[in-house]
Parts: structure tokens; C-alpha cells; sequence
């Protein structure tokens, strides 16, 4: 999928300024030559084109899902998955990053659990441990971030391999919804019309609900008959379509995903969809379910604990959370390094375990520009600064949140003054 640079520097420039509108910071769009995520992506819409691409009989059609006319980016995390866009001469998907690597790494926890063992092979982790690595992957979905910035955990090459095939059927999913799209005539963005000034993923991604089922029952076929075709089990594509939407569900509950009037809750997508598999593909549907009617069982049982795991450490940082923010005190003078020490490592530790609880208790505590400027002009002395709550919460959230991952930080601002006030 090669395109000229001046086509997706076009591209790119068109994502940065959807997403920089009114924001400081640094936007990332991810293409297959700087991003793992939207190479991977890019192999699967391949092998999807060269199967859409033989049943068609519409010239036009054929034409447009050419791989040079198809190009992928991954955009910073959203509320939405997906998205296609008509960027002249070409459809551009882009796929939500923050997403794709939630189902990757939920994919990784679960295939631990999976993966049949030999004679020599490690035990399993035990659950509760992968409870709790699914509630910290959530909790960084309900953040602010709406990505996990949970770090890769040791696995053995069978439980990698395993994840990979997870994550990648499921992104087939994705992009074989995308690809009903086209194929359908659905509604689709153009890029010259965009006001980009005023611009919204959502509002970028909005069409009637019916073109919605009808890229998700396509999609549907599309993602089994495509990898059947590159000689791939077909088992392993209905997985990917239950556990894509199942992680979109989750998203959904915790807040990360939006629902909207096209776009239904998960849980009906997953009824059509296989409801879809059973009209289609009548008595061999029993076995295309198999393998994503046992990963689901097993996902379902991890999430409902791992969801409540998740609340339950909510409340223990968001309480730990008031405590610091209202109790630490804060001075012009010397640092207590012992002291800074401690409560960053308390702070990384609260992070990895219920990052949302922490990001949401340093945004509703760091002052804004304007509101800090004000603090400081309107106290008398360093005596009356210092006394000023506002200034003391501040400081504290700052110190915490400068030490917080880049992600973090983005998501913070990274305009608002610096320790002391110089801007
Ligand atoms: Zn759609």
C-alpha cells in the first residue's frame, strides 16, 4: 500500500488538525511505516481487499478498494473505534489506537488462560491475578487517557502468539465493518467539506442505523470468509468478532466508548452479528461459534470481577487522593527530597493500580492559566501564597502530575504554569 508522500502528508495534516483544534498538544497519528498497531492493521486490510475485491462485479467499486486507495492511520485515543474518511483520491480508516491496544492487552491476560498446556509448560497465572490486570486496564479506559498505559507483563510465546491472533481477528472485524462501508455506498466524509475549525469525530462518523447493521452483518462475513480464504480456521475470525465487541462493551460500561443512535450498544451488535452467522452459514455455525462461545465465557467471568475489583480500588485512591491533596503542605523554600521521594512512589503505585481516581483528582485540582495567574497576583506575600489552598492543592497536583506518564500529561495540559509560576 504505497502512496506518494505529499498524499499522506495530506492525510496526516488533515487527523492534526481535527484533533490540535483548540488542544496544545502534541497529536500522534500513527502510519504503518512509524506504527506497529497500523502495520499490523494495514497486513489485514490487504487480505480483506483481495477477498472483497473478487466478489465484486462493479468496476467503480473494484476500483476503490484497490490497496493503494485505502490507506490506514491510527488517531489518539476517542469515543469512537473506527473511522473512514474520503481524503480525494482515497478512503482513509482510521482506528482508535487507545482501543486497539486495550484489546490487545486484554487479549494478552486472557490468553494465559486460553492456550492449552503441555506436560512442560508453566501453570497458568492464578485468576486473581488476572482479575486484577483487567481491572487496571479498564480503570485506564475510564481515565482520561482512554488507554491502557499498563506495561507489557512477562508472558511465555505461546500466550504472545495466542494475543496476537485475538487482537488482530478482532481488528479484522473492525476494518471489515469499515469496509461495508465502501462497498455499500454508505454515507461517508468528505475531507473537503469538513469545517475543521468546528469539526467532531462523532459527527465525522454519523450515518443512519440501519448503514451501521449493515457494515457490522457485511463485516461479519467479510471478517470469516476472508481469513477463510487466506487458509486461516474461520473459528479463530468469529472469535475475533465476540471479542472485539465484548471489548467494545466494556469500554461502553466504563465509560470510554460512546453509544449513540447509530451506534448501538455492543451487546446488540453481537446479537445481529451472530445472528448473521447462523442465517448465513446454517448447520456449520455450531462450530464456527466454538472457540468465541468458550473465550466468552471465560472473558465474561474475568470481567465481572475485574469491574468490581476496579470500583472497589477506586474508592480506596480517590479517599487516599482528598487525603494528599488536602493534608500535604506545600512551601516556597527547600524541598524535602525524602519526602517528594516517598510521595511519588506512593503516587506510581496508586497510578498502576486505579490511574483514574489519580488523573481526575490532579484535574480537578491544577488551576488553569488564567486561575493561577490570579492566585498569585491576588496574594500580598510569599506568607499569603503559601496559606492560599488553591495554590497549595495546585502545587502538590503539578509535582505529581509532571512525574506522570507523557499520556497523563497530555491529557492534563500541558500549558498551565510550572512550579513557582514561571509559565
Ligand atoms: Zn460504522
Amino acid at each position: 500500500m504505497s502512496s506518494s508522500k505529499g498524499a499522506a502528508q495530506q492525510v496526516d495534516d488533515f487527523y492534526v488538525q481535527l484533533f490540535a483544534r483548540g488542544k496544545p498538544q502534541e497529536v500522534e497519528i500513527g502510519a504503518p511505516d512509524n506504527d506497529p498497531v497500523a502495520r499490523v492493521i494495514e497486513t489485514i486490510t490487504e487480505s480483506i481487499l483481495r477477498y472483497a475485491g473478487t466478489t465484486l462485479k462493479d468496476v467503480e467499486l473494484a476500483q476503490l478498494l484497490q490497496p493503494d486507495r485505502v490507506l490506514i492511520r491510527t488517531i489518539p485515543p476517542a469515543g469512537i473505534e473506527a473511522l473512514t474518511i474520503w481524503i480525494a483520491p482515497r478512503h482513509v480508516i482510521a482506528v482508535n489506537r487507545g482501543l486497539a491496544l486495550f484489546v490487545y492487552r486484554l487479549a494478552r491476560a486472557l490468553a494465559a488462560h486460553v492456550i492449552v498446556r503441555g506436560p512442560n509448560d508453566p501453570p497458568a497465572p492464578p485468576e486473581s491475578q488476572t482479575i486484577g490486570i483487567i481491572a487496571s486496564l479498564l480503570d485506564w479506559m475510564a481515565s482520561p487517557v482512554r488507554a491502557p498505559l499498563v506495561e507489557d507483563w512477562p508472558v511465555g510465546p505461546r500466550e504472545t502468539k495466542t494475543a496476537e491472533n485475538f487482537a488482530t481477528s478482532a481488528e479484522r472485524f473492525v476494518i471489515a465493518h469499515e469496509v461495508g462501508h465502501i462497498l455499500h455506498k454508505h454515507l461517508i466524509t468528505d475531507s473537503a467539506k469538513v469545517d475543521l475549525a468546528k469539526a467532531s469525530l462523532a459527527e465525522l462518523d454519523k450515518r443512519p442505523v440501519e448503514q451501521e447493521i449493515e457494515a457490522d452483518v457485511s463485516g461479519t462475513f467479510i471478517s470469516i470468509e476472508s481469513m477463510d480464504k487466506d487458509g486461516i480456521d474461520p473459528r479463530a475470525a468469529v472469535t475475533g468478532i465476540y471479542f472485539f465487541l465484548r471489548a467494545v462493551q466494556l469500554g461502553e460500561l466504563v465509560g470510554a466508548i460512546e453509544v449513540d443512535e447509530a451506534h448501538r450498544p455492543a451487546e446488540e451488535r453481537l446479537n445481529i452479528c451472530d445472528h448473521v452467522i447462523g442465517e448465513r452459514y446454517g448447520s456449520h455455525a455450531p462450530v464456527l461459534r466454538q472457540w468465541a462461545r468458550s473465550s466468552d465465557e471465560l472473558l465474561e467471568r474475568f470481567a465481572r470481577a475485574a469491574l468490581k475489583e476496579r470500583d472497589r480500588r477506586r474508592l480506596v485512591a480517590a479517599a487516599r487522593m482528598d487525603e494528599v491533596l488536602r493534608t500535604t503542605t506545600w512551601s516556597m523554600g527547600q524541598r524535602d527530597i525524602a519526602r517528594d521521594t516517598a510521595l511519588l512512589k506512593e503516587m506510581q503505585s496508586l497510578m498502576s493500580h486505579s490511574p483514574s481516581a489519580v488523573v481526575e483528582a490532579l484535574a480537578a485540582n491544577l488551576c488553569d492559566a488564567d486561575t493561577y495567574r490570579q492566585v498569585l497576583q491576588s496574594a500580598s506575600s510569599v506568607e499569603a501564597l503559601e496559606r492560599d489552598d488553591r495554590w497549595r492543592r495546585h502545587q502538590i497536583a503539578h509535582f505529581i502530575a509532571r512525574y506522570a506518564p507523557v499520556p497523563v500529561k497530555q491529557c492534563l495540559g500541558v500549558r498551565f504554569p510550572i512550579m513557582g509560576g514561571q509559565a
